[in-house]
């Protein structure tokens, strides 16, 4: 399928999800996430239109940024290692991974003007996955305070690898009465009203559920394999 076609269909989907539920589909950011194609197909998805590009690795980034031109907003959403904090910072517009207390510390200390950030929390405690509790939340926010340079816009999550539809929207829905619990707060460093949940498998229920920014990867790139004439 040609990545055009698949775009088409993504933004049909949101918008139908949207409709459904009476959301306006332009409070959504779709976030291509370009981690495993390459730099032409992401050229690609920004000629038609996209204007928010996802990357998980600092790598990954700088060749995307070498070769695309046009102005789009960059979001790092991989775990990011402390030691690339000072190379990474400056080149996106988005840290969506913010998930312990060094990194905090260590992007206060390199960015130069406030980082809009997500903390990611690990709804579904599985270990694999990286975040703070949601019971950590609130002593997270609170020390949040005396770092200038972490702004952050809200909370990000992935949902368990499952078939269980019902499981992985319990996640999501907890990821909002996390959220909402912060943003009652009206903390100024950090007024969390953004929501960054649902990939390719999970976008519609992400949406319903009260996502603000999903991030799409194989859906709308397809697989550096397929062809895209
Ligand atoms: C890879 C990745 C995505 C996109 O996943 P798809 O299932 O390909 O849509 C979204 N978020 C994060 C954090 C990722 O690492």
């Amino acid at each position: 399928m040609e990545t055009k076609q698949r775009l088409a269909i993504i933004q049909q989907q949101i918008n139908e999800t949207c409709k459904k539920i009476g959301r306006n589909p332009e409070d959504i950011t779709l976030i291509a996430v370009t981690k495993s194609v390459s730099s032409k197909r992401a050229q690609t998805l920004v000629d038609l239109g996209v204007k928010d590009l996802g990357e998980n690795r600092l790598e990954g980034l700088l060749d995307k940024q070498e070769n695309i031109q046009e102005k789009v907003n960059w979001h790092f959403i991989g775990n990011l290692q402390t030691r690339k904090v000072k190379e990474l910072i400056h080149k996106i517009d988005c840290l969506h991974s913010l998930d312990r207390m060094s990194l905090v510390k260590e992007v206060n200390k390199r960015a130069s003007e406030p980082l809009k950030c997500f903390v990611q929390i690990n709804v579904s405690g599985e270990e694999s996955k990286s975040g703070i509790t949601p019971e950590e939340a609130d002593t997270f926010f609170e020390q949040l305070a005396e770092y200038e340079n972490v702004h952050v816009i809200g909370l990000m999550t992935m949902a368990p690898n499952t078939e269980d539809e019902s499981e992985i929207r319990s996640v999501f829905r907890s990821l909002r009465e996390v959220r909402d619990k912060i943003t009652a707060k009206q903390l100024p460093y950090a007024p969390c009203t953004q929501l960054s949940m649902g990939m390719s498998n999970d976008f519609m229920i992400a949406i319903e559920e009260g996502a603000t920014h999903i991030r799409v990867g194989t859906a709308l790139v397809g697989s550096e394999s397929e062809e895209d004439e």
